[in-house]
């Protein structure tokens, strides 16, 4: 008989299934601890909790976390790892350390099928959703758990495109019963799917960062396929119709390409877009996967988006790339895999 896993389990799902024999919602919590706080592999090593109850978790269920199966330590401190789950679904996690911030960038699907052309994991195809307990296991079951500050669901795969799993593993990082994370130093990534989107503003609390690519729809629409479905235009006004809480952020990830989206044009454009929204704009290095017929923008033009966005009231910041020589980098998992 396969176990059950206890990991993914909300505290309400753990208190239900110990209910029925007896045992209360304190039980409950000291099971969920232990999973997500402390890591226990082993049910026999949980605290806190009466022997009769371990007998019948020991008999039902296993805690669910399984290792990574490789890694890879990038030049810059980034490290990646693989992960294979018990159907032999792949994915990739980074670890990001960086001074006292350690970020740890989590896959929510196998491959992905949103088919962006800017993207490896792209041409990965589509493997699979990962479930709840998938999600946090690349999170606690790392070699550095201990010392993860923020959490960003930009690994593999879309999440509104597996948004069910993604609220639960939300609900499991932010909870005091769980791995009591800010929300604020939670962000989940999208391309932007806008039923996914809605629920997500509404039933989560966590960051929210979309994709642009460009402002233009014409253009965006030839990079990420989603624009056809769901403009960009739609899913900023849910952003900037939704009110902004100083413990809430919304950014815009705007991937920079040489001559394609870095022209003065698409900076006007940009700016009248989000201009007094309180979105902020975070500028990245495009990185080619070696067929790629486009290279990043110079560093010099990042500067100048970054300085001319700063004094047009626009928070902006260029973030660095991290993984690159291990192909962790934005947009380059899963290159190893096919
Ligand atoms: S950018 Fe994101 S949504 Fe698009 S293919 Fe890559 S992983 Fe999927």
């Amino acid at each position: 008989m396969v176990k059950k896993s206890l990991i993914g389990l909300s505290a309400e799902e753990t208190s239900k299934l110990i209910g029925v024999a007896g045992f209360n919602n304190t039980h409950a919590i000291s099971v969920t601890q232990s999973i997500y706080k402390k890591r226990t592999t082993d049910i026999e090593l949980i605290k806190k909790i009466p022997k009769k109850l371990r007998e019948m978790l020991k008999e039902n269920f296993s805690t669910g976390l399984f290792p990574p199966v490789e890694s890879e330590v990038s030049a810059d401190g980034t490290i990646k790892y693989l992960f294979r789950t018990g159907e032999g679904k792949l994915f990739e996690t980074v670890y990001i350390p960086d001074n006292k911030r350690n970020t740890v960038c989590v896959s929510t699907q196998s491959g992905c099928r949103m088919g962006c052309s800017f993207c490896v994991t792209a041409g990965y195809g589509f493997h699979g959703d990962l479930s709840a307990g998938e999600i946090i296991n690349q999170v606690i079951s790392l070699p550095e758990a201990s010392k993860v500050t923020h959490v960003v669901l930009m690994g593999m795969g879309e999440p509104m495109d597996n948004l069910d799993n993604v609220l639960k593993s939300c609900h499991i990082l932010t909870s005091e019963w769980g791995l009591s994370f800010s929300p604020r130093n939670v962000t989940v990534s999208t391309v932007g799917i806008t039923p996914g989107v809605k629920k997500f503003l509404e039933e989560s609390r966590c960051n929210l960062a979309l994709s642009l690519l460009s402002p233009f729809a014409q253009e965006r629409k030839t990079f990420i396929p989603a624009e056809l479905k769901y403009p960009v235009k739609s899913i900023l006004r849910l952003l900037k119709d939704y009110p902004l809480r100083k413990s809430r952020r919304f950014s815009l990830a705007y991937v920079m390409i040489r001559g394609f989206n870095d022209t003065d044009r698409h900076l006007t454009e940009l700016k009248s877009l989000i201009g007094g929204s309180g979105i902020r704009v975070n500028l990245l290095p495009f990185h080619p996967d070696g067929k790629d017929q486009f290279t990043s923008s110079s560093l010099e033009r990042m500067l100048y988006f970054k300085h001319d966005l700063v004094i047009s009231g626009i928070s902006a910041s260029i973030r660095k790339s991290r993984g690159i020589d291990i192909s962790a980098a934005c947009g380059l998992l899963a290159r190893n895999l096919s």
